[in-house]
């Protein structure tokens, strides 16, 4: 778990009050990685305070991280530190904050990021590592994972040293994220929340923080009467509450099926898992249902036929990505997973998307 966590409007001004007793020499400096849609936003950056060599280097989310790109950041960063650096912040959505969380621990293991891509196979606590999120929904902020694309598989690094020393949940920092991208984000959340409740990896600690966040999802896209702020404060704690929840449940169909079309066809993960989502009925009839609704009210289009022009082969990688997701489909389906989902099954599901 975060052992640390900041919240409430304009906490962001904390931030250098927070990492000045962490710095461990005037060699070793903090490294800000910023979304890159913050380049020209002075409101954010002018309130960070750089001493020695600290350093910003703001990172296009255009695509998903990738293990190669986290290698990339790792040796620039060796190339160019005198010493290992005080700490990694990461200041984004989940890309970005995934992003943090694979430097910090690539900076104090050997090897390539691809190579850790599973569960516990990390040997070394990483670099103090702060997340900041900008845009709530993935719970990449809370959780024991670090999302990326490999040259084999899309994956994460999940271990007890992933997770960030330090979270500020500063809601004021999301109040300019894109209606439609807010929506495809805030979706992820309420996902995790019907993946995790109706799993069979459920627990009554799952399940509290599950409640929790699902109520808050159905406050924010459903109902009339909130105000910018208090939306924006409550997909905050929607977002952390649904991934504490999955922290000791797992995800199910939509989020297998989603990293398929994500590693195939480079789609998103908020969208990915919307287009799925939305034809899973058979699974998760009365969450889809909401969905749907949600989906009414805010005026959300979803891209149609994407898999209708798909080759045999693309379909094979797809369905083999997404079966390799073997603890997603358990929690699922259970046990006897492999006699529901087939491969031919999948292949039904993806030409109806
Ligand atoms: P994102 O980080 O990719 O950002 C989405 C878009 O929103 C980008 O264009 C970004 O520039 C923009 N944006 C972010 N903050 C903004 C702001 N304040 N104002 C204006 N624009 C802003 O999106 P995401 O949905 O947060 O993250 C998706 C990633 O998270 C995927 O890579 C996925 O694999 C990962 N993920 C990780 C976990 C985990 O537990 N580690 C869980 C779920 C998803
Ligand atoms: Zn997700």
């Amino acid at each position: 778990m975060v052992p640390r966590v900041v919240f409430g409007r304009g906490s962001f001004n904390q931030l250098n009050e927070i990492l000045a007793p962490k710095r461990v020499s005037i060699d070793a400096p903090f490294i800000y990685l910023i979304d890159a849609v913050f380049k020209n936003n002075n409101w954010l950056t002018s309130r960070l305070s750089l001493s020695y060599d600290d350093r910003i280097i703001f990172v296009s989310t255009e695509e998903e991280p990738k293990t190669s790109q986290v290698d990339a950041l790792v040796e620039s960063i060796i190339l160019t530190t005198k010493a290992l650096p005080s700490g990694i912040i990461g200041i984004g959505g989940g890309s970005v904050l995934d992003l943090a969380k694979a430097v910090s621990l690539m900076l104090t293991n050997e090897g390539e990021a691809k190579d850790y891509q599973g569960w516990d196979l990390i040997k070394n606590p990483g670099i103090y590592h702060v997340g900041i999120p900008t845009i709530s929904g993935t719970g990449a902020e809370v959780s024991r994972t670090t999302v990326l694309m490999g040259p084999e598989k899309k994956l994460g690094i999940n271990s007890d040293f992933t997770p960030f020393d330090q979270v500020i949940l500063d809601s004021e920092l999301t109040k300019d994220v894109p209606k439609d991208q807010w929506f495809y984000t805030g979706m992820d959340c309420y996902i995790h929340c019907i993946e995790s409740l109706t799993g069979s990896y459920l627990n009554t600690f799952s399940q509290t923080y599950g409640d929790m966040a699902l109520g808050l999802c159905k406050e924010i896209f459903l109902e009339n009467n909130l105000s910018e702020i208090e939306l924006q404060e409550k997909l905050m704690m929607a977002s952390w509450h649904g991934g504490m929840s999955i922290a000791y449940s797992q995800v199910g169909v939509a989020h297998a099926m989603s990293y398929g079309l994500s590693y195939l066809l480079g789609i998103k993960h908020g969208i990915g898992n919307c287009i799925v989502f939305d034809h899973l009925e058979e699974f998760y009839p009365e969450g889809v249902a909401i969905f749907k609704a949600m989906k009414q009210k805010h005026n959300i289009a979803l891209p149609q036929g994407i898999c209708s022009n798909l080759s045999d082969t693309e379909f094979d990688v797809m369905i083999t990505i997404a079966l390799n997701l073997v603890p997603l489909w358990e929690n699922a389906l259970g046990k006897n997973w492999k006699s529901i989902i087939t491969p031919k099954k999948l292949k039904e599901l993806y030409l109806k998307m």
